[in-house]
């Protein structure tokens, strides 16, 4: 079964694309839970739930009320007409993990329908399942900001970082980035080697770090150390403009 979260119509606010006005949707679920990153968000029921900053899109249990179920491709479709949307604008399937329905055929087909309509469609994945190249070749024409998860997440190592799937996805897609979440505490803590070894699994392929953080305060606390690990490194530190602009990461 497909979900979907949420749908919105803003700027993208992180990675390469910073500033893009992009037509985001949020679909319901994912094979992580990253509670490393230390974001609260309080269900329906007044229960405090830890995870990432989208746990309101990964944990269905508590936020289920949020999560719609789509039956087919054109209740997606249909989104569109919602929008005074720009010609061609910029799609982002985003999560959760959009890549846990890489198989659903209405998932697949609402992509070569975007595709069709000129859109420039645009994967924000935790990078670790695999996608079919040769059966679904629409995956070929889309942009994969690489959102790798490092130890901050909590995740076990063999989840969080597949090796095949990186360079499958950096060698096959039109586009490919690296997109990393990082904390202030963690930039001391063997870091640099972390990102050696994702990265090692596609060297040509861009890396972009923006700072940690559910809320404004959260990333402001770890922008400036990020932004000088950048400066020794030679990475691109990414900003999330979203947050900072809007102070949190729901519908903006
Ligand atoms: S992989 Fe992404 S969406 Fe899934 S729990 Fe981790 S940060 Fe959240």
């Amino acid at each position: 079964m497909l979900y979907l979260v949420e749908h919105f119509y803003s700027i993208q606010g992180e990675g390469k694309y910073t500033g893009t006005p992009s037509l985001f949707l949020r679909f319901g679920g994912c094979n992580m839970k990253c509670e490393g990153f230390g974001c609260i968000e309080t269900s329906a029921s007044g229960v405090d739930i830890l995870g990432c900053d989208t746990v309101y899109a990964v944990n269905k249990e508590h936020f289920s009320h949020a999560w719609k179920e789509i039956k087919q491709t054109e209740e997606l479709l249909a989104i569109l007409d919602l929008y005074e949307l720009p010609h061609a604008v910029d799609i982002v399937l985003t999560g959760g993990e959009p890549l846990i329905y890489a198989n659903d055929s209405i998932f697949i087909d609402f992509l070569n329908a975007l595709y069709e309509g000129g859109h420039s469609i645009t994967f924000e994945t935790n990078a670790s399942l695999h996608v079919d190249f040769v059966q679904y070749p629409v995956y070929k024409e889309c942009i994969f900001a690489l959102s790798v998860k490092l130890s901050n997440s909590n995740e076990p190592l063999k989840k969080r970082v597949n090796g095949a799937v990186i360079y499958s996805l950096a060698t096959h897609a039109k586009e490919a980035f690296f997109k990393f979440s990082i904390d202030a505490e963690s930039i001391n803590l063997g870091l640099e080697e972390e990102i050696n070894d994702v990265i090692m699994h596609a060297p040509q392929t861009k890396v972009y770090c923006m700072p940690v953080g559910g809320n404004k305060e959260e990333v402001e606390k770890n922008t400036e150390p990020l932004i000088e690990f950048c400066k020794t490194k030679g990475y691109n530190f990414s900003d999330r403009l979203h947050i900072r602009i809007w102070d949190k990461n729901k519908g903006v």
